[in-house]
């Protein structure tokens, strides 16, 4: 009895449909039958929802079709709730009392008031807060209030359901109190109208041919940022439609088999692997072994490594709508088309007179002023008559019978006049509509990284939303027993933890959210748990210590454990050991603890190892080629950073000392002199590349 034929989910919103265009965040459904998937549908309100809802029970019926809805609001409230408000334990007491009371329309509802009428059945306030409305509302408190006592704040099922809302909050983003009200009183009155056909989980047996199913699609974030649609609720209903049609019957029956008779309960909460199991595309977002190096590969060189890793990266955020004031640093994940011609009218570019180049004789001539003037956003209305000139402004529109501008400074004005010198070029200062831009042409393509001169861009075309990666979240947490905070104490034996403060700052300095992951004990229990409370939270992980192969690497043995470890034996210095890793899908950096030799990784391969992971394209670091102040003998093998800075002259000088242990180098320095993988003997006046340490990585 469990096998349904047909499987939707619907992602409900109790938002208003008020605005003249359709929301992307109202309603979305998707319909999945075995692998076979509908179009997502969008419904602007609850409304059409409402009446979508009821034409496919009808049609899935009358096709004798075993039809599973899902829904992702609660179908109840807290044990005891019913009791207090009803009388009664049983949910659809409440169901009930919510239709009769909710009056809900497109445009608004009065969601508020039935949460303070429900709020005064409680002795000293109830549950219920939040109020959106600008009129204070009597019984419903703005901000949470002490909580009822003997009331639990959460269903058994949402202490399950990690970041879940409580029901009780009315309003605000995320919150599901409203929700559940619209969404409870929708259902019941499609019960009422298709009485023997639906059945509600997990308070009816699923003995009909219709089972609405409370999901959460929260529980499938990840796939679903995977997916990198940029509409998430879309790629929401759809996933879950798949994931749920996908699943065995014995897997069905057990998620089904739940004994929640009047909170109710949330699909697969309690075994969110199950759900995810038939997911056909369910990989991690790199693979595991993404960092792999072919079998006997002893010195990898640096250009090696980086060609690897520009190979197997991809962005790993998800993609969304972002207003284009908030979208400094973000990366395009869709080709930019101009709104508007830039400029969008033919305008002056200097501050003259203007004429038709047809009254210009060619030679010295006198041509009579017309009243008033053309300035910027002020346009001359009238039609400038053969013969004559008009006062223009630059950035002015070119008054009808103008296409010529002539320069200020080239005439002699008189009263009522202007004497213009022979010579001038018909069309001269004037510019066409669109020369810049012409609306509709692509004005940045995919992977493009919004600096301010793209944001002037994006404006001056009228662009106002962009599609984009959401900024990349980047962990960083030091390892090392002896590591203690600045300051911490006097312990010689101490060392001050000086890579966190310096990668978080880098990261930063990228446009990255850089994310304090702390410090961990070269423990490696401990260190577990934080990669993987790390894992749910950031995009990629930079650890520093603990990267070689000996008995307190750490980072490196447990990233081993899981089989996901490459040990980069880079040919460089400062630098190696680098560990690389996917941790629950995360890519890892495991960067030497040798503060010079952490920052001198992270500049050559995190820079653009980031950028890509962020949405960008990849990007060698822009140096150039200077003569060197310096004179130094290298050997063969392996390439070399030099820290460096340029003298007033523009020679690059280096550091005193390559000793990987002077902090105070990398202070001193502006920049990186690259020494090629082979041996060169260098004097003084020899060139050398020298990389600014702001060309590693994203910068404008
Ligand atoms: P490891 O890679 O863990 O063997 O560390 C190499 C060297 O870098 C040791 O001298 C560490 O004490 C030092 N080190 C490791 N992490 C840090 C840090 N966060 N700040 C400063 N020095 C560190
Ligand atoms: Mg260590």
């Amino acid at each position: 009895m469990t096998r349904f034929d047909t499987v939707a989910i619907v992602d409900w919103s109790s938002g208003n449909d008020t605005g003249p265009r359709p929301k992307k965040d109202a309603i979305w459904a998707a319909v999945q039958r075995g692998d076979i998937a509908e179009a997502p549908v969008y419904l602007r309100n609850r409304v059409l929802a409402e009446a979508w809802l009821s034409d496919l029970i009808e049609r899935e019926c009358s096709l004798g079709r075993r039809t599973l809805i899902g829904f992702d609001f609660p179908f109840g409230y807290p044990e005891g709730f019913a009791e207090a408000v009803t009388g009664s334990s049983d949910p659809f007491a409440v169901w009930r009392m919510l239709s009769e009371g909710l009056k809900d329309t497109p445009q608004s509802n009065n969601r508020f008031q039935v949460a303070a009428e429900l709020n005064a059945m409680f002795d000293g306030g109830g549950p219920f807060w939040f109020n959106a409305s600008k009129a204070d509302i009597p019984g419903l408190p703005r901000k949470k209030p002490d909580h009822p006592p003997g009331l639990p704040e959460r269903r058994a099922a949402e202490r399950l359901a990690k970041g879940a809302f409580t029901l009780w909050q009315m309003g605000g983003a995320g919150a599901v109190g409203g929700q559940a009200m619209t969404g409870i009183t929708t259902l019941q009155r499609l019960r009422e109208k298709h009485p023997d056909r639906v059945a509600v989980w997990p308070f009816e047996p699923l003995n009909t041919p219709v089972a609405f199913v409370e999901v959460w699609p929260s529980l499938v974030a990840d796939v679903v940022r995977a997916i990198a649609d940029p509409i998430k609720d879309r790629a929401q209903v759809a996933t879950l439609a798949a994931m749920i049609a996908g699943l065995s019957d014995a897997d069905l029956s057990t998620l089904l088999s739940v004994d929640a008779p009047e909170e109710g309960w949330i699909f697969g909460v309690d075994a969110p692997d199950l759900l995810r199991q038939s997911w056909p595309a369910m990989k991690p977002r790199l693979k595991n072994d993404c960092f792999a190096l072919p079998p006997g590969v002893n010195w990898t060189p640096v250009d090696d490594a980086l060609a690897r890793l520009q190979n197997r990266l991809s962005p790993v955020t998800d993609v969304g709508g972002q207003s284009v004031a908030d979208a400094l640093g973000l990366y395009l994940a869709e080709d930019v088309v101009a709104k508007r011609s830039n400029p969008p009218a033919a305008n002056s570019a200097v501050d003259g007179y203007g004429c038709a180049a047809t009254s210009l004789t060619g030679a010295d001539q006198t041509l009579p002023l017309v009243e008033g003037r053309a300035a910027a956003g002020a346009p001359f209305t009238g039609t400038v008559p053969e013969g004559h000139a008009v006062r223009i402004l630059t950035g002015a529109l070119l008054p009808a019978g103008v296409d010529t501008v002539i320069l200020e400074e080239d005439v002699k004005s008189q009263a009522g006049a202007i004497d213009v010198p022979g010579g001038v070029k018909p069309g001269s200062n004037a510019r066409k509509a669109g020369e810049d831009v012409a609306a509709g042409d692509v004005i940045l393509e995919k992977g493009a990284r919004l600096g301010p001169p793209e944001l002037a861009l994006l404006a001056a075309t009228g662009v106002t939303e962009v599609t984009v990666f959401r900024r990349l979240r980047v962990g960083v947490l030091s390892t090392g027993d002896e590591l203690a905070a600045p300051g911490e104490t006097e312990d010689p034996a101490r060392t001050y933890d000086a890579n966190r403060p310096m990668l978080l700052g880098q990261l930063q300095t990228w446009g990255f959210e850089a994310v304090d992951l702390g410090h961990s004990k070269d423990d490696r229990a401990y260190l577990k748990a934080l990669l993987d409370d790390a894992a749910g939270r950031v995009d990629a992980i930079l650890t520093s210590g603990g990267a070689s192969a000996g008995d307190e690497d750490h980072v490196s043995a447990l990233l081993g454990e899981i089989g996901s470890r490459a040990d980069w034996r880079i040919a460089l210095k400062p630098g190696r050991p680098l560990a690389l890793g996917v941790w629950d899908g995360v890519p890892v950096f495991g960067l030497p603890g040798n503060p010079v030799a952490a920052l001198v990784c992270t500049l050559v391969f995190g820079g653009p190892a980031l950028s890509l992971l962020a949405g960008g394209t990849w990007r060698a670091p822009q140096g150039f080629t200077v003569p060197a102040a310096f004179s130094k003998r290298k050997k063969a093998g392996r390439r070399e950073y030099l820290r460096a800075r340029l003298t007033p002259d523009g020679r690059a000088e280096v550091f005193k000392s390559e000793g990987s242990g002077r902090i105070s180098g990398l202070a001193w320095a502006e920049g990186l002199v690259e020494l090629e993988d082979g041996a060169r003997d260098i004097g003084v006046g020899d060139p050398v590349r020298f990389i600014p340490y702001a060309a590693f990585g994203p910068s404008f």
